[in-house]
């Protein structure tokens, strides 16, 4: 089916993202509750049709792991991108017991109690590696933007991958003002994208993202320094030069060496998601009784407890 702004009721903002904000809506024909991306470009209508076009693949997007796309159309110079409502928003409004990244301090990274529990962490990696894996597997596309903002989950402890790369048009109009803060590109792309006016980088640093988002998500904050925030080039530096990012203190041995794997310097020397998902840390995951539910209970208990509203907090920037 076709979705256009006549069939759809805004219920309430989720969030704000770079490019524009996303908002919870109702589609009257379906009675289904979608989350709706509006993204603001500066683009002709061929080129937003192009957009459009180049969305379609997307209804080919289908699978556990996947956020599911309902449809996008264009008003103006917006395109609006009609998805998958998950109803406990991005996992890093989750972890580090509710507080936003940039607020947890050190120590609180080294508090058991906010620190996300192995069994959790395995089964959000499981998830998240056999998605990236069915999108290079059966949709020929690498995501080239995992991050925990990226990985959404619901109540019923269902962890979904969006925002990824299938639209070069789309890709090359919102890549001009994504200069984020926190970078998750490997070392070998930060290379390629400063240095080569044609960046060759390939599925495998997808793969460092991986790694650095589950050191992310154990540790509650980003895992490079905060004095890196604020400028850009001492954490691309950082990135590049310094020693990689490990978990905090408390996780196994396969957890640990599973990190170390997806974020080897060398992209060659990264495990492939056939390799990821054959390692010891996920093999425990298969048959493990894991409480999503009741750890995203948790979550966002914790989360309304601090203060932040049970939608989105995070802001852009
Ligand atoms: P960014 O540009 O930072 O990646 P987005 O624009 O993708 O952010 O999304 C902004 C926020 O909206 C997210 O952090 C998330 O909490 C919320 N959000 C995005 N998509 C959904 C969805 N399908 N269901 C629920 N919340 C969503």
């Amino acid at each position: 089916f076709k979705i256009n702004m006549d069939e759809i009721e805004v219920e309430g903002e989720l969030g704000k993202g770079n490019y524009g904000s996303v908002h919870k809506v109702f589609h009257r024909p379906t009675g289904v509750m979608m989350a709706m991306k509006e993204i603001r470009l500066e683009l002709d209508e061929s080129k937003l049709n192009g957009i459009i076009m180049e969305l379609d693949i997307l209804h080919r997007a289908k699978a556990p792991e996947i956020v599911e796309f309902f449809g996008a159309f264009t008003i103006e110079s917006c395109v609006y991108y009609c998805m998958e409502y998950m109803d406990a928003g991005s996992l890093d409004t989750l972890t580090g017991g509710g507080v936003l990244a940039k607020d947890l301090k050190e120590e609180d990274a080294e508090n058991p109690e906010l620190r996300v529990p192995e069994p959790v962490l395995r089964r959000i990696t499981a998830a998240v590696v056999r998605g990236l894996g069915f999108l290079k597997d059966e949709l020929q596309i690498m995501h080239r933007d995992v991050k925990p903002t990226n990985v959404l989950i619901n109540k019923k402890g269902e962890i979904k991958l969006c925002d990824f790369g299938v639209s070069g048009q789309l890709e090359k109009s919102l890549a001009k003002t994504n200069i984020g803060c926190q970078s998750y590109m490997a070392p070998e792309r930060i290379k390629s994208e400063t240095v080569n006016q044609n960046p060759t980088y390939t599925v495998s640093s997808d793969v460092w993202s991986v790694g650095l988002s589950i050191v992310e998500l154990a540790k509650g904050c980003y895992p490079y320094p905060p004095e890196t925030f604020a400028n850009v080039f001492a954490q691309l530096t950082a990135i590049v030069n310094g020693a990689a990012p490990t978990l905090p203190k408390g996780y196994s041995d396969d957890a640990n060496d599973f990190v170390a794997k997806c974020l080897q310097k060398d992209p060659n020397r990264r495990p492939t998601y056939g390799e990821l998902l054959q390692h010891p840390f996920l093999v425990a995951d298969i048959d493990a009784e894991v409480d999503m539910v009741g750890w995203v209970a948790a979550a966002l208990e914790r989360r309304a407890e601090r203060g932040i509203s049970s939608l989105n907090p995070i802001q852009a920037g």
